[in-house]
């Protein structure tokens, strides 16, 4: 399938002769411009069957190549070199080394899903970009990202206690990210929280923190997502051909988290 844009073409890609004249016709600079020629031997050929074992990626095969999720991005507008549909082609083409250099801005999605509702084939080109960035940190091109980590810290307290303590969540989410809970934002957040909030709420708020409890009769639950999650865990790791997942899901389904 043809690459159609010329802003695909990566400047250290380009060729220039500053003096050539061929059939003593000057064609010197911009004239003589070419794209160098190179060989693919790097296919990862089961590159789209990774991304489609990963939660969002699962439609990856349906794309027509119509650009119309580009042409909707928002990131897009603003940053050329965000190009979903240049993506998910090099997805489908088993390149994994060509995308790789763009690892850097394939987490920059913002999830604001107008590509979702452009996308004439049901795509789910959002999904495709969580399920690509999750691919990256899973094999290990990436570091977790901190939604990645805040996601993984929301959903371990749930898991642990049927429930969501804000102060415990933060908590948690500052000391994985290496963050000072002292941040001035969160400092004149408080400081309002105690000028305006009636003292009976602020007394539960501040009891829950310590106390951090549970939803009554959530242990059921609990194996039960607890499996879930460990059976997804083994499935993308038998699909991604990875053995740290193992360690991760091990973590997982010894109900650490929570606090
Ligand atoms: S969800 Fe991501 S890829 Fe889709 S339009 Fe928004 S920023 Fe672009
Ligand atoms: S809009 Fe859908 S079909 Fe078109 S290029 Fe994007 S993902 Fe593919």
């Amino acid at each position: 399938m043809p690459i159609h844009e010329q802003s695909l073409i990566r400047p250290e890609d380009l060729r220039t002769h500053e003096k050539l004249v061929v059939d003593g016709v000057d064609v010197s600079g911009h004239w003589s411009t070419f794209i160098q020629t190179r060989v693919v031997t790097d296919y990862n050929e089961r590159l789209q069957e990774e991304i489609a074992a990963l939660p969002g990626g699962e439609y990856i095969h349906r794309c027509w190549q119509c650009g119309s999720c580009t042409n909707a991005c928002t990131v897009n507008a603003v940053n050329p070199d965000f190009n979903p549909r240049f993506w998910i082609y090099l997805v489908r083409m088993g390149m994994e080394s060509e995308l790789l250099r763009d690892k850097d801005i394939i987490w920059q999605c913002v999830s604001c899903n107008k590509c979702t509702y452009a996308c004439p084939r049901d795509v789910f080109p959002e999904g495709v970009m969580k399920a690509l960035s999750h691919w990256l940190e899973l094999k290990g091109h990436t570091p977790k990202s901190p939604a990645m980590i805040f996601d993984e810290t929301f959903a371990a307290q749930v898991i642990a206690r049927g429930r969501i303590e804000e102060g415990r969540l933060i908590k948690g989410f500052f000391a994985r990210t290496g963050q000072s809970l002292r941040q001035d934002w969160l400092v004149e957040m408080l400081r309002r929280m105690l000028r305006h909030l009636p003292l009976g709420l602020l007394g539960r708020l501040g009891l829950s923190s310590v106390r951090a409890p549970r939803t009554r009769g959530w242990g059921a639950a609990r194996e039960a997502l607890t499996e879930y999650v460990q059976e997804q865990r083994a499935q993308q790791r038998r699909a991604l051909g990875l053995s740290a997942l193992i360690a991760a899901a091990r973590h997982d389904a010894s109900g650490t988290a929570g606090d």
